[in-house]
Order: structure tokens, then sequence, then C-alpha cells
């Protein structure tokens, strides 16, 4: 496995590829868990070449927000990476991505992007969505690999690709849960072990709210070391507001808990299905 830390070097790496094989790509913001490597594993099936990339990108992450405190392995993550055969991981400093003199963004608008997610973190989604077209634009990847589990930052996405015309395949993948059902995360290194037992309400409102809507918000202020942020049911692609949970709809959460901010969904497809994310004993 190649390690890459220059837009240089990777660019020419990529160039080396053989036009007829197909690159899949994982950008991660690293300190990888399950969740990632489900992604990962899928991405192995599916393409000739894959790449990931580990950028814990500064853009996305508001002043007050805990950018400085993320969690970092490089060293264990590379071996994981290694493990799941990815041939080439893209390691690149800030200063890489964004040296003096950087200007240019691609700031999405609307509901999609000020709602939510982007009503809590003002300029979130314009961080996603420049990180993300940088490394497009860099590894050229024929498919890109998110996980449902962040799922405006995958209707950003998904838009963006449409709106900027960009020849990529998006594969949007189930989120991993553990057995108790808090979606993996590599911010559930911030909760101590009560606070992790609380957690599990976000998991809990969601599967009270697909019966009724207003017991999600309920079930997250229910629980004294949880406080909620939002709980509401939204278009999954639009993102704009519904009434009730017709399909296709996107139950969302996002609730502090102790030093940790956490966010889950449940998404009911446009079939009737529910897809509600996968333990990840069962994967
Ligand atoms: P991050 O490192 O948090 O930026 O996440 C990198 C990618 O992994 C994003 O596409 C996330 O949506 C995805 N991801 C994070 N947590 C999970 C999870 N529990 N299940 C599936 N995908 C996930």
């Amino acid at each position: 496995m190649r390690v890459i830390t220059t837009i240089q070097e990777m660019v020419a790496e990529r160039s080396s590829c053989a036009s007829s094989q197909k690159v899949g790509f994982v950008p991660t913001m690293g300190y990888l868990h399950e969740g990632h490597l489900s992604l990962v594993r899928e991405a192995r099936k599916e393409n000739e070449i894959l790449i990931a990339s580990i950028f814990v990108n500064p853009t996305q992450f508001g002043p007050h927000e805990d950018l400085a405190s993320y969690p970092r392995d490089l060293p264990r993550d590379l071996q994981l990476l290694e493990t799941f055969g990815v041939d080439t991981v893209f390691v690149p400093t800030p200063t890489e991505i964004y040296p003096p003199g950087f200007v240019t963004y691609v700031d999405p608008i609307g509901p999609l992007a000020t709602e939510v997610e982007g009503a809590t973190r003002p300029k979130h989604f314009r961080g996603v969505a420049t990180i993300v077209l940088k490394l497009f634009q860099i590894i050229l990847p024929h498919q890109a690999y998110f996980g449902q589990k962040d799922a405006q930052q995958a209707a950003v996405i998904s838009r963006m690709v449409a709106d900027l015309n960009l020849p990529i395949n998006l594969r949007i993948l189930s989120t991993i849960r553990e057995a108790d059902g808090l979606a993996m995360s590599s911010r559930n290194v911030y909760l101590n072990p009560e606070e992790r037992a609380a957690a599990t309400v976000l998991f809990r409102a969601l599967q009270a709210g697909r019966t009724v809507v207003k017991t999600m918000a309920e079930t997250v202020l229910a629980e004294p070391r949880a406080r909620l942020d939002y709980a509401e049911v939204r278009d999954p692609d639009s993102f704009i507001q519904l009434e009730v949970s017709h399909a296709p709809a996107l139950l969302l959460i996002a609730a502090k808990v102790g030093p940790a901010r956490l966010i889950d969904n449940f998404l009911l497809r446009a079939d009737g299905c529910w897809d509600i994310g996968i333990p990840v004993n069962d994967q």
C-alpha cells in the first residue's frame, strides 16, 4: 500500500492507472471504525484500484467545534487500510489542500445546506462540498463511497455531483451500528461509560419515531444526559420538511451527550422499506 502526502504525487500515481481500471475512492477523516471499513470492504469488491483518503478537513468545522481535539491515530488507520487491501492512501496536510491564497469554495444553498445540520453548523456543508470536490479532482474516481450515517452530507454530495455534472457513481451504504444500536462514529470515543450507555437514546428515539414522529423528541428529552438539537422528518433528497413520514422520508436526530454531538437517522425508502442500518456483527 502506498501512502501519499502531496497532491503532485497523488496526481502522478492516479495517472499511472490504466484507463480500463475502475477506480474506487473512500474519503474519511480517519480514526477508522467498522462504519468506515464497511465502505472500504464494498469498494474493494467493486473496483480494480482502491484509493482512500484521511484528512481532518478544517473548513467543515465551526470555530467552537472539535477540530483540535478530533481523534487521530494514523499508524492504526494505515494498518487497517492495508489489511483491507487498499492500494493507495492519500494523507495530505491542511496547507497542501488549502495553501496560502486559497479563496474558492463550493457553497451549496437552500434547505439542503442551510437547515437541519446546516442550521447548527452554518459553514459545514460549504467545507464538505469543497473538500469532496477537491479530492474528486485530484483522485478522479469512477465510484465514491459514503455512509448513510451522514445522510445530509450524502444528499449534498449527490446534489453536487448532479449539479456540476461530475462523472462519478456515488455509492451510499447503510449505517453500521454497535450491538446496542449506537451508530458507529469516531466521536463516540468522547463518551465516558455513563454517557456511552445514554447515547443509545438516539437509536431508541428513531425506533419510537417510526410509529409516532413526535415520540422521537420526547424520547431524547426524557434522557437526562442528552440535550436534543433536533428531531425532524425531511425529504431524503431536498431536505424539505415533511409533516408525516410518507415514503421516501428521513427521520433525523441530533443530540449532545456529554461532550459529544451525535447524529443519527433512519431512512424510509421510496419502496416503503426502512433502512435502519446494520449491527456490526451482522455485516
Ligand atoms: P468521517 O471519517 O466521519 O468523515 O466518515 C467518513 C465516511 O464514513 C463518511 O462517508 C461517513 O458517512 C461514513 N461513516 C461514518 N460512520 C459510519 C457508520 N457508522 N456507518 C457507515 N458509514 C459511516
